[in-house]
């Protein structure tokens, strides 16, 4: 750490992840190689809640500048996003160098940040590792020191360099599955919320819970690329015990709420036949305290018909608790009507491909028409979900659909907003 200026300034994530790359040559056994190091400030969130955003941010600067003042030349800093620091050390790197490394940074990082008459203490761990020794792929090396860093979390150490160990082929998924393992040890899953609106006077119908995971490194992991690859893996059954308890608890402390209002939660294929999923959705029922009947799960049209049989069974159990059933993505699965006579189903949610397109295609029209229709003769109420203009809502309410959900009344929101949200509405109406 002794070579000449420090590098100008802290890079973005975009910048320091596609250096990460480009560092990653195809490199042999003795080429000489580079290190990675995660920094991480442990409580951003205090700060930001005890002295707010800007002293947060006031903070996260200074932390960036005094890890450039301990870097080489040709080590790059990046600030990946919340708390979290990168540094690349560049070539030659070595065990004892990255230690080094870290160690100055850490005490660098010690002393507290002074802003005006106010000194805020600060307290930042670390991880790092090689790649090569720690990491096949700079992804690998990424999702290696991140674990490393999560368990200098957990067990309360100061740092971690990362042992040496033998790497198999490691895809993309497998990284990222390793990384959802360590996520729900970490809470690092959020639920957003989309109002649904009747739409003959706009009452609050209920919110749609939607997963969501801001991952540290990948950023925003989409949850149609996570759940299935949650599913390939037994990863999927903590997630959905996640995911039902946090849903419940935070509709259970929404207020101004009607009686009727429901919080819908996304079932994955997969668990709709799990053994242990009736305990999981009545467990957590009872824990925050919400009647049966105003959580509604939804299962998609294309899980049901994957396996119709079990679908049926599955479908009568959870009704058996009081939970009230949703048929999603409907119109892309191709079931029989003789199929939906057999389901106890309270709801219908017609997929929002043909909501899209219902104000310019006549064809489309007649079919969510027919649904609507359908769906009334069976005592489903309808939901149609991706209502983007006001012309398409116009469109399915002369059609008697009787609940919207779309950007066009609100996007997901964090539970946050969606309290905010609620109370900006006169008496729960959006005007
Ligand atoms: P979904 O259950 O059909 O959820 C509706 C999706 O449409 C959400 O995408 C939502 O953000 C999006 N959306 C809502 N309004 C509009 C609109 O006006 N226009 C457009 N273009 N899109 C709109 P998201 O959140 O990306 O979720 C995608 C899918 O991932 C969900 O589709 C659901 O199948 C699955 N998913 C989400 N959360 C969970 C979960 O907790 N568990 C399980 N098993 N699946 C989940
Ligand atoms: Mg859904
Ligand atoms: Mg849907």
């Amino acid at each position: 750490m002794t070579d000449a200026d420090p590098p100008p300034s802290v890079c973005s994530r975009e910048a320091f992840l596609r250096n990460l790359q480009e560092h990653a040559t195809p490199a042999t056994a003795d080429q000489a190689t580079f290190g990675l190091v995660l920094v991480k400030l442990s409580h951003l969130r205090d700060i930001n809640n005890a002295f707010g955003f800007s002293a947060g941010d006031d903070c996260l600067n200074s932390i960036g500048r005094r890890l450039l003042d301990t870097v080489r030349a040709h080590d790059l800093v990046g600030h990946l996003g919340g708390g979290l620091f990168g540094v690349l050390v560049a070539e030659p790197c070595d065990e004892a160098l990255l230690e080094l490394a870290i160690n100055r940074m850490l005490d660098e990082l010690k002393p507290s940040v002074t802003l005006g008459e106010r000194s805020i203490a600060i307290a930042c761990r670390a991880a790092g590792g090689l790649y090569r020794d720690h990491g096949p792929t700079p992804d690998a090396l990424l999702a290696a020191v991140e674990s490393g860093l999560h368990r200098v979390f957990r067990e309360a150490q100061s740092y971690a360099l990362l042992k040496p160990r033998g790497y198999g082929r490691v895809t993309d998924d497998f990284t990222l599955l390793r990384a959802v393992e360590a996520a729900i040890d970490n809470s690092e899953f959020t639920l957003n919320y989309q109002p649904q609106l009747r739409l003959d006077d706009h009452r609050v119908a209920g919110f749609e819970a939607l997963l969501r995971w801001d991952h540290p490194v990948y950023a925003r992991v989409s949850p149609e690329r996570l759940i299935p690859l949650a599913e390939k893996n037994d990863v999927i059954v903590p997630l959905t015990r996640w995911t039902f308890n946090a849903a419940l608890r935070q509709f259970s402390e929404l207020t101004g709420l009607s009686d009727d209002a429901k919080v819908s939660v996304n079932l994955s294929a997969q668990l709709l036949t799990h053994l242990g999923i009736l305990d999981i959705i009545s467990d957590a029922l009872a824990i925050w305290n919400v009647a049966p009947h105003r959580l509604m799960v939804e299962i998609t049209e294309t899980s049901m018909m994957s396996n119709p049989e079990a679908s049926i069974a599955a479908v009568h159990n959870l009704r058996e608790i009081g939970a009230r059933i949703s048929i999603d993505d409907f119109g892309t699965g191709y079931s029989s009507l003789a199929y939906l006579e057999r389901l106890p189903l309270d709801e219908l949610k017609i997929d929002k491909s043909f909501v899209r397109r219902v104000t310019d295609n006549e064809h489309d029209q007649k079919i969510v028409r027919a649904i609507i229709d359908l769906a009334h003769t069976f005592g489903m109420h309808v939901v149609a979900e991706g209502i983007e203009e006001v012309s398409t809502e116009s469109l399915l309410r002369r059609f008697g659909c009787d609940v919207g959900q779309g950007y066009l009344f609100s996007r997901p929101l964090s539970a946050e907003m969606i309290d905010h949200w609620l109370h900006a509405q006169p008496a729960g109406v959006v005007v």
